[in-house]
């Protein structure tokens, strides 16, 4: 009887052990062999490179951090995060700064292929002479790196290269569709004047002639001291400015504070860095939709 019960307990174990091990098989399989394996750094190269790779057959795309992770200044890596790269073929990242680990991937995995969006566009720079890595936040910085991408993608995985290339096309096609639209609605609003969150909005500002005044915080998270939170008050009475725009993703207790002492109203513009798990594939049009929007009522 005892020893029935043991060879019972000793079957289940086995049983359980060869499911794990065909299970662990069957994972290194999929990813070594049958997909081709593309990881993206953060939101807005996911929903980019989503695009660009929808429909190819073997071919999964998967963001590394999480979607509600934002913008990545000063991003340290986590063990899960090079766990997801160590199984890819291909990292699409940004550059211009924005991935500070980067080193430390290429570090780890040499043998991993980069694809870096913002390769050979004109960035700017801050008084520091420092780069702004948000290129994507203008819709002609996005069409510049779907390109980048596309091509990237078609150099490091040739045999898909048309489809990438066609899948690509397309998407520019919608982003200059939307741009144009962008360009129809707000290059007769005449008050241009506005005062932003973080960094994320130059190209943006650049692309449809608005006028940054002032920034309300240079780095997410860091709140403006008290003579800052002044200057900027003074600034803004000053200029005359009418409108704060504050970002979904940051809190807005620094804008209302400003806009209570001054009359400005805030609202809030997206820089289109975070989103659903599973993000549509046309997120970014969507949330630039909003942003028109928004503008629009604010600057009319
Ligand atoms: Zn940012």
């Amino acid at each position: 009887m005892i020893e029935n019960k043991n060879i019972r307990t000793l079957a289940v174990l086995i049983l359980a052990l060869v499911l794990v091990v065909s299970a662990c098989g069957k994972e290194k399989n999929m990813a070594d062999d049958s997909d081709l394996l593309i990881v993206t750094s953060f939101y807005p190269l996911y929903v980019f490179t989503s695009n660009i790779a929808d429909g190819i057959p073997g071919v999964k795309v998967v963001n590394m951090t999480e979607p509600q992770t934002g913008c990545l200044h000063d991003y340290q890596l986590v063990p899960g995060d090079l766990k997801t790269l160590s199984k890819a073929d291909i990292f699409v990242y940004n550059g211009a700064d924005m991935e500070s680990f980067l080193d430390e991937v290429i570090n780890q995995l040499p043998e991993l292929k980069l694809v870096e969006a913002s390769k050979d566009i004109p960035l700017l720079t801050d008084e520091d002479g420092e780069k702004n890595p948000h290129v994507w936040v203008s819709i002609t910085g996005a069409i510049s790196e779907v390109r980048n991408i596309m091509e990237g993608l078609s150099e490091a995985d040739p045999a898909n290269s048309e489809k990438y290339r066609k899948n690509g096309e397309a998407y520019i096609q919608k982003l200059t569709a939307l741009k144009d639209k962008m360009h129809n609605e707000l290059d007769s609003i005449t008050n241009r004047d506005i005062v932003t969150f973080h960094e994320a909005f130059p190209y943006f500002a650049q692309e449809f002639d608005l006028n940054i005044v002032s920034v309300i915080e240079r780095e997410p998270g860091t709140e403006p001291s008290a003579g800052e939170l002044a200057k900027l008050i003074e600034t803004i009475k000053k200029t005359g400015v009418k409108v704060l725009f504050a970002e979904p993703q940051y809190s807005p207790k620094a804008a209302e504070s400003i806009a209570n002492q001054t009359g400005a109203k805030v609202y809030y513009l997206d820089p289109v860095v975070t989103g659903p798990k599973d993000a549509e594939k046309d997120s970014y049009e969507r949330i630039m939709e909003e942003n028109l929007n928004v503008l629009k009522e604010a600057l009319r």
